[in-house]
């Protein structure tokens, strides 16, 4: 299959010199020439979506920046450009695109290539509405509404008369989260603002959390510093002892703790902290609790997985959850939910008087633009809904258990190769944290010095693995160690093949170093 070479794409001789203005909207007549057009597109993409799933197809053609501007015509002109040579474009930009959903692409939390979450986001870029009112998203505000609360069952049977929204990712989840329980604790805030706190905010969240926690303090006035940053066991669980002093101690100061973020999957380790220590530890001093699930949530679809991973979510205030992630919907798709009702409109409303009438033909409940702090809003359910009703919830529960299956299968199969990898520590998630050992240090016993020189190889491995093309995963350093791979699978694509080859090549491409 000849994929990738652009000029493969030619559009018949009667239409591949028109320009964007000799089709649709503008000519009526030319509605087949409009329909060309597009199928020619489609056969672009579909022919990206074949090569991801080739696995003798690279997963990336990667060039210095200054080499891509040489490559590739980023200019914009004076004149529009022909219908031809747009479609170029489209087939040049996916060629050096790297395949996210390439079944040896590893590298991120977000991967895959979902085919009808796709279809789905086709479909919403097609429909091309905005998510603010019923008005102009009636079947797509009420999906919302019905998936909206089928995540929150599935939280806890407590919180079906709660509220939820999509967000533009998690960072801003987790950033609603807060402005919610500033506004429970401080409901004058919206009018009268920093001046009606008399003290000092402070709120918590483990040292392994997603840094958009600790961004909320800074862009919400409180200051980072006011971020406590709780210290976290050798597997990245928040201590809940700690979490306690540190609160006592902040409390004696005479600040005013009032948020806790309590992470189930952390970013680099998949760790989860234990809900139920935590949610007794803000019972008892009266502080909200949110649950950053952006990560693990999805495996609150899985009877196996799901406890004691997330046992005691239910007893949180809010969760934020990314189908984005271990999901496989398509970017972007992130949801915070809340056990309250209300909260988000009477935080985040502000009544603007051209798009939220009061005395509309329709129920203005279902206005939901009023609850963000956005006013347009992409459509980012019907491909998450369209995908859940393919799956089904036990289809999803398959999916799960799937990603935890293959994740096994490579401890299992790093264990068995104790010369060649370090496994630092057993997953509760899908991330596997991991040395590489190559051929000169396999003697050497393993200890800090050790640890300091295979974390130098990291990045060699790394660009390595982007020159060949055949293989990425990740890798960071943390508070406790040098540079370490981070492997994440997170894609459908993935097979047990796809894990033997995944260490066969790291260990082709890094043996000598
Ligand atoms: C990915 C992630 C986020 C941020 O989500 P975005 O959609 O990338 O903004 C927040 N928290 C955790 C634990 C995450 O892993």
């Amino acid at each position: 299959m000849a994929s990738s070479n652009s000029s493969n794409y030619k559009l018949n001789a009667a239409i591949e010199k028109l320009s964007c203005t000799d089709i649709l909207p503008y000519k009526l007549e030319n509605t087949e020439a409009t329909c060309e057009f597009l199928k020619k597109v489609v056969e672009v993409l579909l022919d990206f979506v074949r090569s991801t799933n080739n696995r003798n197809e690279k997963i990336l053609d990667f060039h210095h920046p200054e080499e891509m501007q040489k490559l590739f015509d980023f200019s914009i002109p004076d004149q529009g450009l022909s219908l031809q040579q747009l479609i170029h474009d489209c087939a040049t930009t996916l060629k050096y695109q790297v395949k996210t959903g390439h079944p040896r692409f590893f590298n991120q939390l977000s991967c895959g290539l979902d085919i009808i979450s796709m279809a789905g986001e086709w479909l919403t870029a097609t429909a091309n509405t905005n998510m603010f009112t019923y008005e102009i998203a009636p079947v797509f505000i009420l999906m919302e509404n019905v998936v909206m609360t089928h995540m929150r069952e599935i939280i806890g049977p407590n919180w079906k008369k709660g509220d939820s929204i999509l967000a533009p990712g998690g960072s801003i989840s987790n950033l609603y989260a807060f402005l919610a329980a500033r506004h429970k604790m401080f409901p004058n805030y919206k009018e009268k603002g920093i001046a009606t706190i008399q003290g000092q905010l402070v709120m918590f969240t483990s040292d392994q959390s997603h840094y958009s926690v600790k961004s909320c303090a800074s862009v919400c006035g409180l200051g980072t510093d006011n971020c406590l940053m709780v210290p976290s066991d050798i597997y990245g669980r928040m201590i809940p002892s700690e979490l306690e002093r540190l609160i006592i101690e902040r409390r004696n100061r005479g600040h005013i703790p009032f948020f806790v973020c309590c992470t189930s999957g952390t970013t680099v380790l998949g760790a989860f902290d234990p809900i139920n220590e935590i949610a007794d530890i803000c019972h008892k001093y009266g502080l909200w609790l949110h649950v950053d699930a952006a990560w693990g949530g999805g495996l609150l679809l899985s009877k196996k997985y799901r406890h004691p991973r997330l046992t005691g979510v239910e007893r949180a205030d809010s969760v934020t959850w990314n189908p984005h992630k271990l999901m496989g919907a398509l970017l972007q798709c992130s949801t915070i939910h809340f056990k309250e009702d209300g909260l988000l409109m009477s935080c985040n409303q502000m009544s603007a008087d051209y798009l939220f009438m009061q005395d509309k033909l329709y129920d203005i409940r279902y206005d939901t633009g009023d609850k963000v702090i956005q006013c347009g809003r992409h459509n980012d359910i019907f491909k998450l809904w369209l995908q859940w009703r393919a799956k089904g919830d036990e289809g999803f529960e398959k999916h799960m258990d799937r990603l935890m299956e293959l994740t096994e299968y490579m401890v299992k199969k790093i264990k068995e190769q104790p010369d060649k990898f370090h496994l630092i520590m057993e997953p509760e998630l899908v991330n596997v944290s991991f040395w590489y050992i190559p051929t000169r240090l396999r003697k050497v016993a393993h200890s800090p010095a050790r640890e300091q020189e295979l974390g130098k190889l990291c990045p060699v491995l790394k660009a390595r693995m982007m020159q060949s093309g055949t293989l990425m995963v990740g890798y960071q350093p943390d508070d406790r160690r040098p540079n370490f791979f981070r492997n994440i699978i997170s894609s459908a694509a993935v097979t047990e093949q796809d894990v033997d080859f995944l260490l066969s090549e790291m260990d082709r491409l890094g043996h000598d170093l």
